[in-house]
């Protein structure tokens, strides 16, 4: 049975060159290994944004029982 949607996608971190794969329940957008991410969101999961930098992690904030990380473009 197929559960994924269909921005899950699995990649290779531009970062650190490990490979990512997909996530079951969100769309992943940042390298669980070293955190990076790609800035390719306006708005989170819009994929609007034309810069494609790579998202360096400065911060990590504990909200509730998930983690919001901040970047640097
Ligand atoms: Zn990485
Ligand atoms: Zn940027």
């Amino acid at each position: 049975m197929k559960i994924f949607t269909e921005k899950d996608e699995s990649f290779t971190c531009e970062h650190c060159n490990k490979k990512v794969n997909p996530l079951i329940y969100s769309s992943r957008d940042h390298c669980p290994y070293c955190l990076y991410s790609k800035h390719v969101d306006i708005n989170p999961g819009d994929r609007e944004n034309t810069c494609k930098g790579l998202l360096k992690p400065i911060e990590i904030e504990k909200y509730k029982d998930t983690y919001k990380i901040l970047y640097q473009c």
